[in-house]
């Protein structure tokens, strides 16, 4: 039978890892009693060694959940070594007691003195060839009175958390001193509520040699609380902080010997009293055996049944389908690297260059702005153009130095930078839509590292590249020859520019008219503000010429200030958009269609070309400094960041930040577990009918 407990002890365990329901649970032994009780040195009789956390005013603040396995000697005689465990925390076999009190009692202080003690259960495994498979639950000791640092709640509080762990089907373990009268026993008095009959509650009484023999008998014969599973008296007087851990057992053990054995007329075989901690621990081993024994049944079922359901809301929710932690993890880097790959084509040389053409447009646009259509005399430019007896050659050198400063503030205008950075943003773009997706909304510390990694790249290629470009298109500074071709493609892209332009001002305007109410009511506030203007000159005009008299004539409202604003703005596009319309004629006429001959009197053509070979150089140069090394080095950066950095618990953790994985591997788990379990179960049924005599043949 020795066999049966230790499976089911094991069984126990690994259906707490299942759930916390107390349709699942095997029988354990849970140890109540009051502070001082000796509920600590009980404990450490029964395992041979100190190791409880001691001190004043130290209470155990959560329960520990300690599971002794008997390790039985090796066939050379030697005796195997003695170690405990915390499984939780990975610290491996502990073989010095005095760790693991230092242990339990950093875990004890490590809860908040405000939540004074916490459910959460330490689990503690100790092995010896001294202890007997046995799982046992220390809890908090009873307090009698609260004291000054110790919460008002907390008699409840320790209260509760052992009303919890007295239920069915654990076995009491109530521990009360000799020299306190029983009926004052917190455990005693708690261990009554849940079980009357004292059929699955032990008495311990502890401190026997604190009261005369006669009266520690009378408390054993437990007549005054009868108890169906009896009394055990014991001497289990801790041998205080000094002492070394491997002295303490047996001190204390020759202590009990020598007092029960000088008391044999009460206490001697012919007594029928229980005494005596190897009397205890066989006692517990029974109890806890024949308990196990007769939940076996019941737990079989309710595993059973636990199974079946798992089984089918598997296979019903994810038809049998089994995944792994591993198996999401890579399928969410290849998606992520196939959606990466999948974008790449956003930044193939065509496109990047239209983005940059795009950019360099807008800078020609200001150039021109800044250059022509602010000069007064640009028209004359287009009567040049139209006059065909003009030859370029005759043409003012004042436009040839402007067609100069256009270009060279255009090549100038710190192409290289912008550009890379332009396409570098565009980078950052794609990776934030990429990591602002799904999945990756669950795991957010992934794409913040994904991010990161890609800024990282980025910070490190931007410099690089944008020297290089600028340093590429360093010739167009200079000089810029255009061809036949380029010349046609480039006039046709500034005509197509200057038509944009003009429907944005007329639509521009279009509004302004809606706004003011009509185009006769806009008629009527431009001649207004026109007016004002004119007067506003003249003023101007007669204080320069030393007229003081000029008053400041107060301004007659009739509209308000806003629509003034707006007339402003009127006024300002459509000044524009007739020089638009003066240089779009000029772009269509004969002169410039002809060729680069003309880049004099059609600066817009030769601006856009040089635009355009400008994008052109700046893309072939970001396309190897920072393009190739991003699209290289960010998927290796996926696996080297996301993936091998990851030891087994973080992808665990990786996994299950996914909600839906998360289920999916709960189930799957819990089934697993199940199964396991059930197995287990069977053949321990098989394992009883093995060891039952086999029937008589007749
Ligand atoms: P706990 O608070 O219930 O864990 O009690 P402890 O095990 O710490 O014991 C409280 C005090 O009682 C300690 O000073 C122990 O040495 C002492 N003690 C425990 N058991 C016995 C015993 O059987 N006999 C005597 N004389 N003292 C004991």
């Amino acid at each position: 039978l020795m066999h049966l407990t230790r499976k089911l002890i094991e069984i126990r365990s690994m259906l707490l890892s299942i759930d916390q329901s107390d349709a699942l649970k095997l029988p354990s032994i849970v140890v109540i009693g009051s502070q001082s009780s000796g509920k600590s040195s009980v404990l450490e009789a029964i395992v041979g060694h100190e190791f409880l956390p001691k001190g004043n005013n130290m209470v155990t603040r959560r329960p520990i959940e300690l599971t002794l396995v008997h390790t039985p000697a090796k066939g050379d005689g030697k005796s195997p070594e003695e170690y405990g465990e915390f499984p939780a925390l990975g610290l491996g076999k502990i073989t010095n007691f005095s760790q693991i009190q230092q242990t339990l009692t950093d875990l004890n202080l490590a809860v908040p003195t405000s939540e004074a003690v916490s459910n959460d259960p330490i689990d503690l495994r100790i092995y010896s060839p001294n202890v007997p498979d046995l799982t046992l639950i220390d809890l908090p000791g009873y307090v009698q009175i609260s004291s000054m640092d110790q919460p008002e709640t907390l008699k409840e509080k320790i209260a509760g958390l052992c009303e919890r762990y007295i239920r069915e089907p654990n076995i009491i373990l109530a521990v009360c001193a000799a020299d306190v009268d029983l009926a004052n026993s917190p455990a005693l008095r708690a261990s009554r509520k849940v079980d009357p009959l004292g059929l699955r509650t032990i008495g311990v009484i502890t401190k026997m040699d604190l009261v005369p023999p006669e009266q520690g008998a009378t408390i054993l014969a437990g007549n005054r609380y009868p108890l169906h599973l009896g009394y055990v008296g014991v001497v289990a007087k801790s041998a205080g902080k000094n002492s070394s851990s491997q002295s303490a057992g047996t001190v204390a053990k020759r202590s009990e010997n020598d007092y029960f054995g000088s008391h044999r007329d009460y206490f001697g075989a012919s007594s029928s009293l229980m005494v005596g901690t190897d009397t205890l621990r066989r006692r517990l081993m029974e109890v806890l055996e024949s308990s196990m024994a007769s939940s076996l049944h019941g737990i079989t079922n309710a595993v059973q049944l636990e199974l079946e359901e798992a089984t089918y809301q598997f296979k019903v929710q994810y038809n049998d389908r089994r995944i792994t932690a591993e198996s999401y993890v890579a399928e969410t880097v290849d998606m992520l690297k196939a959606r990466f790959k999948e974008f790449t084509a956003k930044f193939r040389k065509p496109q990047v260059r239209e983005k940059l053409k795009i950019m360099l447009d807008e800078k020609v646009m200001d150039v021109l702005e800044q250059l022509y259509w602010l000069d007064k005399r640009t028209p004359e430019l287009g009567m040049l153009a139209a006059n065909s007896k003009v030859k370029p050659q005759d043409v003012e050198p004042y436009w040839r130095h402007k067609l100069d400063a256009a270009s060279s503030l255009l090549t100038k205008s710190g192409v290289g930078r912008d550009s890379t950075l332009l396409v570098a943003d565009g980078l950052r773009a794609l990776i934030d839509s990429i990591v602002s997706g799904d999945p990756f909304t669950y795991h957010p510390r992934a794409a913040e590292r994904l991010v990161q990694f890609s800024h990282m790249i980025l910070r490190d290629r931007i410099g690089v590249t944008s020297d290089q470009v600028e340093n590429c298109i360093k010739p167009f500074k200079y000089e810029v020859d255009v061809d036949e071709r380029e010349w046609a493609q480039g006039r046709g892209r500034a005509a197509e520019l200057f038509e944009n332009e003009i429907v944005m001002c007329e639509s521009k305007l279009k509004e302004i008219r809606k706004k003011v109410g009509g185009g006769r009511r806009l008629n009527n506030l431009l001649g207004y503000v026109r007016n004002l203007e004119e007067k506003a000159k003249e003023r101007t005009n007669k204080r320069l010429a030393g007229d003081d008299d000029a008053q400041e004539e107060p301004e007659s409202y009739r509209y308000p200030p806003g629509q003034i604003l707006d007339a402003r703005h009127a006024m300002l596009y459509s000044d524009r958009l007739s020089i638009l319309k003066l240089r779009l004629a000029a772009l269509k006429s004969k002169r410039c269609k002809a060729g680069p001959e003309n880049d004099v009197l059609c600066p817009e053509v030769f601006l856009n070309v040089v635009a355009d070979k400008l994008a052109h150089t700046s893309t072939m140069f970001i396309n190897i400094e920072l393009l190739d090394h991003f699209f290289d080095q960010l998927p290796r950066g996926i696996d080297s960041r996301l993936i091998y950095d990851l030891d087994r618990k973080e992808i665990e953790e990786f996994a299950r930040e996914n909600p839906v994985v998360k289920r999916h591997l709960e189930l799957q788990e819990r089934k697993d577990k199940l199964e396991e379990v059930m197995k287990q179960l069977n053949s321990l049924s098989t394992l009883r009918t093995d060891t039952q005599p086999a029937p008589r043949r007749q």
